[in-house]
């Protein structure tokens, strides 16, 4: 199948409300001029410099998210470049962003971590206070929440996540915080996902196919 194919194959099954993230992450600039020609718009890469080459080789056209965890000492490589950053688990990386995005604010989502077996997020316990503390940030704009739950392989094992991820959102909807966008889901468990609410999914394998192994990080 195409990258065109796949596109049309997710897209078809989507909501227009639902944003679908193409991730593009060990992909070359040429995989993302291709989806871009059939219509993408929105692509996620989960290393900092990988996303910082691939957006200026690129170029306009792309509205980038940066999806994985982040390190206070990278945020110069995303800001200006993603629209959206998707894993924010701790003030002092939500400070840094906002530092660096001066009088532009960038977006931002408070990762949650739904089980031990997760490198980043912040505990369900403590999600609704870091967005609470974000909000005094001039540069970060709040926009909602994101997971990435414990791998299984019956995909409705993420349903229980999922639901509660939907429900912390609700939570500090009903407490005031701007927790419009919930980002959860990827190619094997999104229509899980979309079933609990998701706005955004983010789709790598189904889109672009298997990935290698990816080299080890320099
Ligand atoms: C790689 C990645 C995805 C996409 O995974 P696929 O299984 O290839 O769809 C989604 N979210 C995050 C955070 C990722 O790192």
């Amino acid at each position: 199948m195409s990258i065109a194919a796949n596109l049309g194959g997710i897209t078809a099954r989507l909501p227009p409300s639902v944003t679908l993230i193409a991730v593009s992450k060990t992909r070359p600039a040429e995989a993302v001029r291709e989806a871009l020609a059939a219509g993408q718009v929105h692509f996620g890469e989960n290393y900092a410099q990988e996303l910082r080459d691939k957006a200026d080789e690129v170029g306009k056209g792309p509205i980038w998210h940066f999806i994985g965890s982040l390190q206070r000492n990278k945020v110069k490589y995303v800001v200006g470049r993603a629209s959206l950053i998707h894993d924010v688990d701790s003030f002092a990386l939500a400070e840094e962003i906002g530092k660096r995005s001066g009088d532009r604010p960038t977006g931002i989502l408070v990762g949650v971590n739904m089980g031990e077996s997760q490198k980043s997020g912040v505990a369900p316990a403590e999600a609704l206070e870091l967005c609470k503390a974000v909000m005094a940030l001039p540069g970060v704009r709040l926009r909602g929440l994101m997971t990435i739950p414990p791998a299984t392989d019956d995909p409705e094992g993420a349903a229980p996540c999922f639901a509660e991820l939907a429900d912390l959102a609700a939570r500090g909807r009903a407490d005031g915080l701007p927790l419009t966008e919930l980002s959860m889901g990827m190619s094997h468990d999104w229509p899980v996902a979309l079933r609990h609410g998701a706005t955004m999914i983010r789709v790598g394998t189904a889109i672009f196919g298997a990935r290698a192994p990816r080299e080890p990080a320099t």
